[in-house]
């Protein structure tokens, strides 16, 4: 029922829509439309603001379900037909889009070196985290792969969206860069993010266009989590866009 703007547009900050479900006792609404991601593959999901008028409304949460998307609401509780302007607090997002797109970046550079596949990872602005099943990896590595990081994505590679079928997606393993398939048996299209030359993989989150964006990252921290198992902690160091 959510036409999911951010999907296709993911530096559109605001939008105008109407809501389509309110569900007061859990203070929140669902909208014909958003701009507001809902969290999901690491990415936190989008905070922001809600006008009716001059009246306005907090959005403290949002998620999805398999309706749409839901926006948790402070403020007042519109009822079903309401429009109403909506913008996510867009600096903390466009964070999430530059850390988010470094995560696949690092990806890109580990995949390269050790063809080892992530078992998970978290973000939050400005900083992040994958684990790796990575057994041959030697302390050592971190410099190197650090500045073959920071390398990448100063050659600004073009980070293209595009849907697949997904019979398509399902003939190309290589899509799914976690050790476990996490896309749904339901799902009918695969969302595909393509940093071009380093990394492509299903993804439902916001990036960046491009990899200068991001700027300069930081390796903070190598962790074993395992036998065969490392947790590698990034940070941006470039605070906002360069
Ligand atoms: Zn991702």
């Amino acid at each position: 029922m959510t036409e999911r703007i951010y999907s296709t547009d993911s530096y559109a900050a605001e939008m105008t829509a109407s809501v389509v479900r309110s569900d007061p006792d859990d203070g929140r609404i669902m909208l014909d439309r958003t701009v507001f991601y809902p969290g999901g593959g690491g990415q936190p999901c989008d905070i922001g603001e809600l006008w009716i008028g001059d009246d306005r409304l907090t959005v403290t949460r949002v998620d999805q379900d398999a309706a749409g998307v839901w926006h948790w609401v402070e403020g007042g509780m519109p009822a079903v037909g309401t429009a109403l302007d909506g913008k996510v607090d867009w600096d903390r997002r466009y964070l999430l889009m530059r850390t988010h797109t470094a995560m696949h970046a690092l990806c890109g550079v580990i995949w390269e070196r050790f063809q080892s596949p992530v078992t998970g990872g978290n973000m939050n602005p400005g900083e992040g985290r994958l684990d790796f099943e990575l057994p041959q990896w030697d302390p050592e590595d971190k410099a190197p792969i650090e500045a073959e990081l920071n390398r990448q994505l100063a050659l600004n590679r073009d980070v293209e969206v595009s849907f697949l079928p997904r019979s398509e997606a399902d003939l190309d393993p290589s899509l799914i860069r976690t050790k476990v398939n996490l896309l749904p048996p339901s799902l009918q299209e695969v969302r595909v993010i393509d940093i071009v030359g380093l990394d492509r993989q299903a993804d439902g989150g916001t990036h960046v266009n491009a990899t200068d964006e991001v700027g300069q990252i930081r390796v903070k921290k190598v962790e074993s989590k395992g036998k065969g198992f490392r947790r590698i902690r990034l940070e941006l160091t470039t605070p906002t866009a360069p």
